[in-house]
């Protein structure tokens, strides 16, 4: 595939990715009264183990969000990379836990998708509106910026640019901030994700990064993955590199990153509210336990911070 029929393939694991979760969220898996505004239902079930493979990736990647927001009290920003249709934001207000600002950033494409979807319900902009204060807010096909919700199209593999336009939109470098990753780092090759990385561990004093992705490709399991892939013509340069936990952790702190951690995600599983855990075991058979297992042991969450005015974010753990 040339360039950009991959970055088009790329383009597609958002849809994906959203139609997956809107169908454990129809299941029961967890609440999200917001996706259903941004993608369609799935035209077939998903097998149990994928429902529970993203009940554990939400959980997991908001345990840690949550914990950021609690020790910053909510003097932060956060930027989500890559956030697709992603609906933390207006979760996220639900529960009165903004913080002073939300970014998020995906390709402008993508980026004229959400913002098309959040013109036209009102469920979505209400929320916006609701938190906006001051001047009349800026909207166009490609960027959104309100006094709380921030919407940039950006290529992250030129971290200069992104960081000219998130500035345009207020951001403010000096206020503890969160970046996440779900799911996108592994798209780009090793030498754009460790730029992306130093640029925000040399931008940011005070900040963590929570990334979500591929982990331990090399057994068969793995290959199977990358195939699948593959057959969708992504560009899946960064997923051999990132073989181990350990070297999740190592491109971390090569990256300027101080506290690294990564974990895969059955561990994250196992340490999760074990009452809520039962319950989502009810909502469907799951027949192979070992499958359910080994799928999870393929998928991880590393974060790390940088905290020079001591905020605690070092302990941040499961
Ligand atoms: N984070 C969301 C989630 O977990 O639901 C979406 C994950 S989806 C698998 C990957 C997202 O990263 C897509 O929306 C894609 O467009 C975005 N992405 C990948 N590479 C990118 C790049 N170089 N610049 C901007 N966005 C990118």
């Amino acid at each position: 595939a040339g360039p950009d029929e991959a970055d088009e393939a790329v383009r597609g694991t958002c849809e994906d990715a959203s139609v997956c979760k809107r169908f454990a969220v129809s299941v029961g898996y967890w609440k999200d009264p917001y996706i259903q505004y941004f993608v369609r239902q799935a035209k077939e079930r998903k097998a149990p183990e994928i429902n529970r493979g993203y009940y554990a990736r939400v959980h997991g990647v908001s345990y840690l969000i949550k914990a950021f927001l609690e020790r910053t009290e909510c003097n932060c920003q956060i930027v989500n990379l890559g956030a697709g249709m992603d609906t933390l934001f207006w979760r996220l207000k639900d529960e009165n836990l903004l913080p002073r600002k939300y970014f998020e950033v995906d390709f402008p494409m993508i980026v004229a998708r959400k913002i098309h979807n959040i013109k036209s319900k009102p469920p979505l902009s209400k929320p916006i509106m609701e938190s906006h204060s001051g001047d009349s807010l800026l909207i166009d096909s490609h960027s959104l910026d309100s006094s709380r919700y921030s919407i940039v199209g950006a290529d992250l593999r030129f971290s200069s640019d992104l960081e000219e336009k998130l500035k345009k939109h207020s951001l403010d470098v000096h206020l503890p901030t969160l970046l996440v990753a779900e799911c996108v780092l592994v798209y780009m090759t090793p030498q754009q994700s460790a730029n992306l990385l130093k640029w925000a561990a040399n931008t940011f004093p005070v900040a963590m990064v929570i990334n979500y992705e591929q982990v331990n490709m090399r057994d068969r399991f793995g290959q199977i993955m990358i195939e699948n892939l593959q057959r969708r013509q992504c560009n899946l340069a960064g997923v051999e590199l990132c073989t181990s936990l350990q070297s999740q952790r190592e491109r971390l702190l090569e990256s300027g990153w101080e506290n690294a951690r990564a974990i895969d995600m059955m561990k994250v599983y196992s340490f999760l509210p074990q009452a809520d855990v039962k319950r989502i075991e009810a909502l469907e058979f799951l027949d192979e336990k070992e499958l359910f297992e080994q799928l999870m042991q393929h998928y991880c969450i590393c974060w790390a911070s940088k905290d020079s005015s001591n905020l605690g974010l070092a302990n941040i753990d499961f």
